[in-house]
């Protein structure tokens, strides 16, 4: 409920505490409507109360008779709903509970919570990061701007998260479902099962733009963190498309068929020197492999698309038999420096970092302090820097600091300072990574490419992820 004179509370400011929003020393005085409620009813509201009583310092108090604020709480025919914040003008500090629905699970809790000053979590400035709202799932009437800003917006200023992290768990989230018109199709999808690491990032763009090589010691790839899974892979729009496939069946698998990779540059997408660069990248797999990347041909079925397009640098992993997602994005000049173009090749020819191997443990310890504060959750860490414990293959191959798949001590982190990632060997090059193939990942590639036909491949890998793997959690 908004208050009627909105403009009359502008005057406050934050450091005003006895005229602000907030209930001095976190006393809440209360005043239940004589007659609204049945003593049942009332158990139940002051139940919600002692909740906030058991775990913080704040504590509902009956009204006493010199109390100038206090929240009335009411029962009238009109919904579930309260003022945000204490209100200056007495008569706004109002919760109403219609009961017996507004009694009912977590509302009474949710109001309470508008009552302390707090929004629901949506409104938050970070939440596009989290929720995609799909708006044509509303009801019809729902469809229109100014529904979604009273209900659906978000707020870039005048809000505190706290340095609290997100939480689709928060008392005061919305359900999938709010304002929807079918509930096969919900309005509120949580990115990391949905859009997250599934399309392209302007902003990573702008951050590998002004990316220079002579002072920016993390290689290019590294800049998608947050952005891309890992950041620099991009996950298939379609993973149930592909559920189809078996590890048996070896022609349709993510294993480009006999190491052949073929390519096809966008047009007009790089110089001739920029394709130089690239295609020199290519020739050190040709040198030391039986890869080859091939220029494609016009009955080629599936072949890797390389593009330059302002969204940084990133590619799929494996071969797709949805060939729209067979690309390789190298944004230059940023990702033609340094290993980055052989690192996302790698990843086209199916390859994961180094970090995601089940037995990394044994040799690297993640300092997740050491991140960007805005990096240190959960879903962050499992989309990231999580290892797979199953569905991956090492060949046997021994863990390697030096692989090209390799993360550099500094992914992700807030200050040069303190690296995330940490070597529980010894090893004394000055950071992990290679700008060229190392003995090891070469010796994948042979493992995963070069074997005769009795060999055994390993397939699908991606496919096989769990999805909790990918960073989806529990809503
Ligand atoms: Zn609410
Ligand atoms: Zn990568």
């Amino acid at each position: 409920m908004l208050p009627t004179e909105p403009k009359s509370q502008d005057r406050l400011s934050v450091a005003e505490e006895h005229t602000s929003t907030v209930w001095p020393n976190g006393i809440v005085p209360y005043y239940i409507t004589p007659n609204a409620f049945t003593p049942n009813e009332i158990r139940i509201i002051e139940r919600s109360m002692q909740v906030f009583h058991a775990k913080t310092c704040v504590r509902f108090v009956p009204r006493t008779p010199d109390t100038p604020y206090y929240v009335q709480i009411t029962n009238r025919p009109a919904g579930c709903y309260a003022s945000v914040g204490r209100v200056q003008d007495n008569n706004q500090n109002v919760m109403n509970l219609q009961a017996p629905g507004c009694l009912a699970g977590g509302t009474p809790m949710h109001e309470m919570m508008h009552i302390l000053g707090f929004l629901h979590e949506v409104s938050r400035p970070d939440r596009d990061d989290y929720i995609y709202v799909n708006r044509s799932a509303l009801e019809p009437r729902y469809q229109t701007d100014s529904f979604y800003r009273n209900n659906f917006a978000k707020y870039e200023r005048d809000i505190e998260t706290y340095n609290i992290d997100y939480n689709y768990g928060s008392i005061m989230h919305y359900t999938r479902y709010a304002g929807a018109r079918d509930r096969k199709y919900p309005v509120l999808v949580n990115l990391c099962s949905g859009q997250l690491y599934r399309s392209e990032s302007a902003e990573v763009g702008r951050r590998v733009k002004n990316y220079d090589s002579r002072y920016q010691q993390q290689p290019a790839h590294e800049l998608g963190f947050g952005y891309y899974y890992q950041g620099d892979i991009m996950l298939p729009t379609e993973p149930k498309g592909q559920d189809r496939l078996s590890v048996a069946e070896e022609y349709t698998s993510t294993v480009w068929p006999n190491g052949i990779v073929p390519y096809y540059f966008a047009p007009n997408s790089f110089s001739p020197n920029e394709i130089f660069t690239i295609e020199r990248a290519m020739q050190v797999f040709h040198a030391k492999t039986c890869v080859r990347f091939v220029p494609r041909r016009l009955e080629t079925p599936y072949y890797v698309q390389i593009t330059n397009r302002p969204t940084g640098c990133y590619s799929f992993i494996g071969r797709s038999l949805n060939n729209s997602q067979n690309l390789m994005n190298l944004q230059t000049p940023a990702c033609l420096t340094g290993g980055t173009p052989m690192h996302e090749m790698m990843h086209v020819l199916g390859f994961f970092h180094e970090v995601s191997r089940p037995d990394r443990d044994d040799y690297i310890y993640v300092n997740r302090s050491a991140l960007i504060p805005k990096f240190q959750t959960d879903t962050f860490y499992e989309s990231n820097l999580a290892k797979y414990d199953q569905f991956v293959e090492t060949y046997n191959i021994g863990y390697n600091y030096g692989s090209v798949m390799h993360y550099s001590r500094y992914a992700g982190a807030s200050d040069r300072r303190y690296p995330v990632l940490v070597n529980r060997n010894p090893y004394d090059k000055p950071d992990f990574g290679n700008n060229t193939l190392s003995p090891s990942d070469i010796e994948g590639i042979k493992f995963r490419y070069c074997r005769n036909a009795s060999g055994i491949y390993r397939l699908n890998w991606l496919q096989q992820i769990p999805t909790t793997v990918l960073g989806s959690r529990p809503v």
